[in-house]
């Protein structure tokens, strides 16, 4: 099988987690995963691990973004953003459905606990769930930018306090009324 980052006959078998073999590329170290195995050893693990938050993904900065084929099928592969605001991409055949993790990527999901939820990185929720975290993040650098750092956490401090508070209507109304006194 060619790796589809080197273009080279380089993929040999491995053994990626206990039960789960895959292909590596001897040259770039990319790891090629073929669907069914990967979810026959998804159906292998007992329970799903505890999710941690995905700010504290640590993303290897890797520059890989020419067009990757299919070791397997040869179609082009697709590219999925996975976290957002980190620069972490994976490769999956539309075809196949086959994953393609470049050198450490697979590690980093290792060390996230998330190696047994790849599948849902492709899908449409996942998707959204990603573009709606980088656009609040978006957000809060324009609110900072145009608030100033102090006062637009003292907003969001007010904010917290105003959300469940059961006199939220009559402490807006005060905030905003030109004099609160003057009725
Ligand atoms: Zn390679
Ligand atoms: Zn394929």
């Amino acid at each position: 099988m060619k790796c589809p980052v080197c273009k080279q006959p380089s993929l040999r078998q491995i053994e990626l987690a206990d039960r789960l073999p895959a292909n590596q590329c001897s040259n770039c170290n990319g790891i090629w995963v073929s669907s069914n195995q990967y979810l026959a050893w998804v159906r292998l693990q007992e329970k799903s691990l505890p999710e941690k938050d995905m700010d504290e993904i640590a993303a290897p900065q890797l520059k890989t973004d020419a067009l990757k084929l299919c070791p397997e099928s040869g179609h082009i592969m697709k590219r999925f953003k996975v976290f957002p605001n980190v620069d972490f991409h994976l490769d999956r055949c539309g075809h196949c459905n086959g994953i393609w993790f470049d050198s450490a990527e697979w590690d980093t999901l290792v060390a996230h606990n998330m190696q047994d939820k790849v599948n849902q990185f492709f899908t449409a929720p996942w998707q959204e769930r990603l573009r709606e975290s980088e656009s609040r993040a978006k957000m809060d650098e324009i609110y900072k930018d145009k608030l100033g750092a102090d006062d637009y956490k003292r907003a969001q401090e007010i904010r917290a306090w105003l959300e469940d508070n059961p006199r939220r209507a009559m402490l807006i109304a005060f905030l905003q009324a030109d004099d609160p006194y003057d009725v």
